[in-house]
């Protein structure tokens, strides 16, 4: 028997300190996390990566990067406002 279920782990890993961010532009909902002031993990779902036009238009789209500038807009948005917390 598997003692660590990676399912579990990884549904741990989503919720553990990420925020839900949408795109100003575009309304894709994502999840968020600063790791550290410089360092962002942007968890995107196939609905939201099909939502935002960079995205489709850029083809690959990775999970951990934000590539959508409108996006990125928003989360520094979200660190001033305090609504993204920062360690
Ligand atoms: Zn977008």
């Amino acid at each position: 028997m598997n003692q660590a279920d990676p399912l579990t782990e990884r549904q741990e890993y989503l919720i553990g300190g990420f925020a839900e961010l949408s795109c100003a532009r575009c309304a894709a909902l994502v999840r968020v996390r600063k790791s550290s002031p410089q360092q962002t993990s942007v968890q995107w779902t196939t609905r939201s990566a099909r939502q935002c036009p960079t995205l489709t238009a850029d083809a690959r789209p990775h999970p951990l990067v934000p590539t959508c500038p409108d996006l990125r807009t928003s989360i520094q948005w979200a660190v001033r406002t305090g609504r993204l917390e920062v360690p």
